[in-house]
């Protein structure tokens, strides 16, 4: 019987660098899907829809959530977004792991159904850094930033919800943490099917 993939929960303030690790996740490790998001926020200059969140209008967000169709959704940010529950469950029995990028709201959500899913927090080494980095992105707004710098502090109050924290201070080290998070994680005997028979 194949073992369960794992779900893993990704979360932390904006401009923390979640995506830049997840992407350098994913690069190293083949076995690892990445969940994409729906989302009513305008796509970045770069982003494509279907590929870095499925673009979708607030009606068709809000249609989509009337008809059960997320794992979880929040607002956030003045956006909403969402899980599409579609293929993660699929994609676990399969055997292959799975990474939500999604803020706390929704990974509360996801802590009570998925009891089992491992969470992330990803902080930056500081908040002036934290501002560098969001600035340097060069992808928001003035507006846009004031208002997820806003909610950083609040959020870092939220860290103790999660199984492990990661301080996203030397790029490469962190993705190896993560990676190191993952695989001490499927060593441990309840996600372990052992039959020497
Ligand atoms: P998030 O997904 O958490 O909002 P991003 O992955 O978009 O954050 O990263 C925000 C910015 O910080 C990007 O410009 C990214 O290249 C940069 N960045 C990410 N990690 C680091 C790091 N360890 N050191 C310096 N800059 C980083
Ligand atoms: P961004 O607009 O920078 O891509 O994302 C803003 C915030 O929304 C981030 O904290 C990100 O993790 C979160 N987010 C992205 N997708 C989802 C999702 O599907 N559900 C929830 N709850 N949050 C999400």
């Amino acid at each position: 019987m194949t073992e369960k993939g794992l779900l893993i929960v990704v979360s932390g303030p904006s401009g923390a660098g979640k995506g830049t690790i997840c992407k350098q996740l994913l690069k190293d490790a083949k076995k690892i899907n990445y969940s994409i998001s729906a989302t009513t926020r305008l796509p970045r200059k770069g982003e494509q829809d279907g590929k870095d969140y499925l673009f979708l209008t607030r009606e068709k967000f809000l249609e989509m959530r009337d008809d059960s169709a997320y794992l979880e959704w929040a607002e956030v940010y003045g956006n909403f977004y969402g899980t599409p529950q579609k293929n993660v469950e699929e994609q676990l029995n399969k055997g292959t792991d799975v990474i939500l990028e999604i803020d706390i709201q929704g990974a509360l959500q996801i802590k009570k159904k998925f009891p089992e899913a491992i969470f992330i927090f990803i902080v930056p080494p500081s908040l002036e850094e934290l501002a560098t980095r969001i600035n340097r992105r060069g992808t928001d707004s003035r507006e846009v930033i004031r208002k997820r710098l806003h909610s950083a502090s609040k959020e870092l109050e939220y860290v103790s919800e999660y199984d492990y924290v990661v301080i996203n201070d030397v790029l490469d080290m962190a993705v190896e943490r993560v990676k190191a998070i993952i695989t001490a994680e499927k060593c441990r005997p309840h996600r372990k099917q052992i039959n020497f028979n």
